[in-house]
């Protein structure tokens, strides 16, 4: 069996497409959407992550600002700026660039983002909407996935999925998605995650494999059925000697599974370019909105 690949690429033009016409029609209203950023610290793929985001808010005519803070912010800092942000009718998504240092509170951090502009979709407001099957904004990485299911026209009513990894990022919020009465949703899901005793009992029996559980080449050939479709949202440094120092891959082992898989997003160029795309789109959507919230 020649295994498919699912490119993002094709996936994410489609999504910006879309995001381009919605622009278009706002900057003719005068409204430029705005993301707000918020990055805590020095570490490099943050750093990385947060500048990808920047530049293609500039590139798709949109508009883009980082509040840089030292490592050793306050709570109270971080609280402090996104109450003004809150205020801001110019800025129409707010983000937290994640892991912060340990020693801030995540959650209450999160929890004082307008959950209007909250376009991660973190806020416990929104993660009850979706969890109520009334999603208002939904992750980005999660909601990448299921653009890349619907693309792909991968069929996934009363097919068994299962999740590798439960965190409120990805795992948890595509176990709501693809587990309740939606479009793209009605399939029995499985998460496994840590604690989880033989993992491949699971995988075995699964008809769609989402990992994402930040371990490279977690997932083996022995580990999966034949014909299984198979979304690697792992994205993982591996250190060499190159000039960079390190190499990315992902929580599947791409190679051992060609041949055994029917398809699989492969890492780099298969998630990873939804995750902006949909921060932009669910930004761009918060701006249409901004129109009969504010008038
Ligand atoms: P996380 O560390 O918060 O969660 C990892 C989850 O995997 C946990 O629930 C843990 O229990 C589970 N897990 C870890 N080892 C396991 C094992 N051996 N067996 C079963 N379960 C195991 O990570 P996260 O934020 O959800 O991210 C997961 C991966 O996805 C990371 O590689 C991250 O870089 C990547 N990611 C990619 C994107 C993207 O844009 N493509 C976005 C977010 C995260």
């Amino acid at each position: 069996m020649e295994t498919i690949e699912l490119l993002g690429k094709p996936v994410a033009d489609k999504i910006y497409l879309k995001i381009s016409d919605k622009v278009n029609k706002l900057l003719s209203n005068n409204i430029v959407p705005k993301l707000s950023a918020i990055l805590v610290g020095d570490d490099p793929a943050s750093q990385i992550y947060i500048n990808k985001k920047n530049e293609m808010f500039l590139k798709m005519n949109c508009k883009s600002e980082i509040h840089h803070f030292s490592e050793n912010t306050k709570n109270s800092q971080l609280i402090d700026i996104i109450n003004k942000l809150n205020k801001d009718k110019s800025v129409h998504g707010i983000l937290i660039q994640l892991p912060l240092p340990d020693h801030l509170d995540s959650n209450k951090i999160l929890e004082s983002i307008n959950p209007n502009k909250d376009v991660d979709g973190f806020h416990p407001i929104n993660s009850g909407y979706l969890f109520q099957g009334d999603p208002k904004y939904i992750p980005c990485t999660p909601q990448g996935c299921l653009e890349i299911i619907k693309y792909y026209g991968i069929n996934v009513k009363s097919k068994h999925v299962v999740i590798i990894g439960r965190s409120n990022i990805v795992g948890k919020p595509l176990m709501i998605l693809l587990s309740q009465k939606f479009d793209f949703g009605n399939a029995t899901v499985t998460i496994c995650h840590s604690h989880t005793q033989d993992l491949s009992e699971h995988t075995k029996r699964a008809d769609i494999i989402i990992v994402a559980a930040g371990q490279p080449k977690l997932l083996k050939r022995s580990m999966i059925k034949e014909g299984v479709i198979i979304l690697d949202v792992g994205i993982n440094r591996v250190n060499d000697n190159s000039k960079k120092g390190y190499y990315i891959v992902g929580d599947a082992d791409y190679n051992e599974l060609l041949g055994k898989a029917f398809a699989i997003t492969p890492v780099p160029r298969g998630v990873g370019p939804m995750t902006i795309a949909m921060l932009l789109y669910n930004t761009v959507r918060s701006a249409e909105k901004s129109i009969t919230l504010y008038n």
